[in-house]
């Protein structure tokens, strides 16, 4: 049996460590290339896009896949879509592997919005030191605000963004000690960050909740009509399994 995992996630190398770890299933995993040395899951590894729903349609079809799972970031909205109308091309089964998202809780100041463009106005009267967490893609939302920011990132981002930014470089998993620290040391208003959902990245929350800060999330799109879901690889190992 051949899994093709689209990845880019925490869930989709540990998914596939269990599939290639089981023995008896080929499992290839697919990135996109954004990051440049990402950490690679066991098991074969393909990187680049596939040129739209055709090009994966084909690429299923060529490598005999029989089980499609996309474990793709929860805001990886576009290979999401392509990957439901691939799959249903090509007859193959589709599980979307999704972490859960991220829940408020006790002292929690969230200001839920629907998008990037929402997040940078609901800014507005909330301080002058924006903490940005929502990745280097999407930071032209953010150009036209007068705040100073101090964006995190992997790998560094284009322009455009805030004249007024700081860039730090870095990879989770964070903790909550060097996300207070941060809080401290730059003086931070407030905290703005995707419904990622899952624990390297949640002590920021946390950390946000005790300084007393705001913190505007932006939500989730939702997960392609019809396509089941499990909420860890475990889960989706189950879902491979039965097939
Ligand atoms: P996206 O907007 O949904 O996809 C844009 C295009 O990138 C897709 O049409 C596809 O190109 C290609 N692509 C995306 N994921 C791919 C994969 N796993 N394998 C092969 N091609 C892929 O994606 P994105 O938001 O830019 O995210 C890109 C990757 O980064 C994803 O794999 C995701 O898991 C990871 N990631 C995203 C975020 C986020 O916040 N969006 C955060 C962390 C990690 P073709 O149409 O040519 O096939």
């Amino acid at each position: 049996m051949h899994v093709l995992i689209l990845g880019g996630t925490t869930e989709a190398r540990a998914l596939a460590g269990l599939l290639h770890g089981s023995g008896d299933v080929r499992v290839t995993s697919s990135l996109a290339g954004r990051v440049a040395s990402p950490r690679l899951p066991a098991g074969e590894v393909r990187i680049g896009g596939f040129g739209g729903v055709d090009g994966l349609v084909d690429w299923i079809r060529a490598h005999a896949v029989d089980a499609v799972i996309d474990a793709t970031h929860p805001f990886a909205e576009r290979i999401s879509f392509n990957a439901a109308l691939a799959a249903t091309t090509a007859h193959v089964p589709l599980l979307a592997l999704r972490r859960p998202g991220w829940v408020p809780g006790d002292g929690d100041d969230w200001r839920s919005v629907a998008s990037l463009d929402e997040a940078a106005r609901a800014l507005d009267g909330l301080g002058d030191r924006v903490f940005l967490t929502t990745g280097r893609m999407g930071l032209a939302a953010f150009a036209d605000r007068p705040e100073w920011f101090l964006v995190r990132s992997v790998d560094a981002p284009d322009a455009p963004m805030p004249a007024r930014t700081e860039i730090l470089l870095d990879r989770g998993p964070f903790t909550l000690d060097d996300e207070r620290q941060l809080i401290r040391h730059h003086r931070i208003d407030v905290l703005v960050t995707k419904d990622s959902g899952g624990a390297a990245t949640a002590p920021k929350l946390t950390a946000a909740r005790e300084a007393g800060l705001p913190v505007v999330v932006v939500r989730r799109p939702p997960v392609p009509e019809g396509v089941p879901t499990a909420a860890t690889p475990e889960e989706a190992a189950a879902w491979v399994a039965t097939r």
